[in-house]
């Protein structure tokens, strides 16, 4: 078995920047590798080094760390690569998960990088993909959109842009603001699924797969529900079923306007492949009494 303070022939070379992931919640979830790059590097540049300092301890890893946050990353990143370029070797990491997604690091890579350094990552955990992985959502293609705005306006305003996109679209959300986004989820994409995963590799986990208008029961059914770390994964908008892309309920409004519900209900049907009966019955929410009785 290899010590992890001492790195394997080969993990650690002079001059390169090694970009880090960490756990996310389980630390059970620690490649071999990572630590051992993280004991044989010289410096760790920590978006937290009190975070880092407590993982590292555990692992009984004890390489000198440097501070590389957002508000001080751009002068960081040219003491970083100066490091770099004088033979040392240092590791990125962030407070979890994998540097750069959602997290700092992109000023320091990009230095590397136009300074010929060379980057090597060394992959781990990322919330984005674990949850996408367990998501039943289309993964062959999918939209990252980080952190959602925290205020109300703009989140409802990212929310009708993300709507149109049809690749899945993973998000982060804050636990106190997960009600809230499922509240403006469940009213502007009601009949899209949404698989919301909190706690990930975490106690508590849990994970569900529900359309978004039934998301906020979901939620309020129990206050544990709004607490930890949260991902949501949204289904794309519905794929073009032709030249022309249908989305079932704009079309549905507009049959409706002219049609009894089961009738819209038929000719959304044959114009989106999607059920007859799913159609149906989303009619009968969009326009309440609307059916052949009094159509
Ligand atoms: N770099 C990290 C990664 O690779 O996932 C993400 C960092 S971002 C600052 C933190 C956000 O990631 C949290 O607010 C939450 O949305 C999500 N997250 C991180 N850990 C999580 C977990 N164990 N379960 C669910 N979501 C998590």
């Amino acid at each position: 078995m290899t010590d992890p303070q001492h790195p394997e022939e080969g993990d650690v070379r002079p001059g390169c920047l090694y970009v880090v992931a960490t756990p996310i919640g389980n630390l059970g979830d620690f490649p071999p590798r990572a630590q051992r790059v993280l004991a044989g590097v010289t410096r760790i540049a920590a978006e937290d080094t009190r975070n880092t300092g407590v993982l590292l301890s555990h692992f009984g890893i004890h390489t000198p760390l440097l501070a590389l946050h957002e508000h001080n990353e751009e002068r960081q990143a040219v003491a970083v690569v100066d490091a770099l370029q004088r033979g040392d070797s240092i590791a990125l990491v962030s407070d979890a998960g994998t540097p750069l997604i959602s997290d700092p690091g992109f000023d320091l890579v990009r230095a590397a990088r136009a300074a010929g350094c060379e980057v090597i990552a060394v992959p781990g955990a990322c919330a984005a993909i674990a949850a996408l992985s367990i998501s039943g959502l289309p993964s062959d293609s999918f939209v990252f959109a980080g952190f959602l705005p925290a205020r109300a306006g703009a989140r409802r305003e990212r929310i009708e842009r993300l709507a149109r996109e049809s690749r899945s679209v993973i998000v982060y959300e804050a636990s106190h603001r997960i009600a809230e986004c499922a509240a403006d989820l469940a009213q502007l994409l009601p009949e899209r699924r949404v698989l919301l995963a909190r706690e990930i590799s975490k106690r508590f986990e849990q994970s569900v797969l529900t359309l978004a208008r039934e998301l906020p029961d979901w939620i309020a059914a129990d206050p544990n529900r709004t607490r930890g770390e949260f991902v949501l994964v949204i289904e794309g908008a519905p794929q073009a079923t032709d030249a022309a892309t249908f989305d079932a309920q704009s079309l549905l409004r507009v049959l409706l306007g002219e049609l009894p519900a089961a009738r819209a209900a038929k000719v959304a049907a044959a114009l989106t492949g999607r059920p007859k009966r799913e159609l149906y019955d989303l009619a009968l929410r969009l326009a309440p009494g609307r059916d052949e009785s009094n159509g």
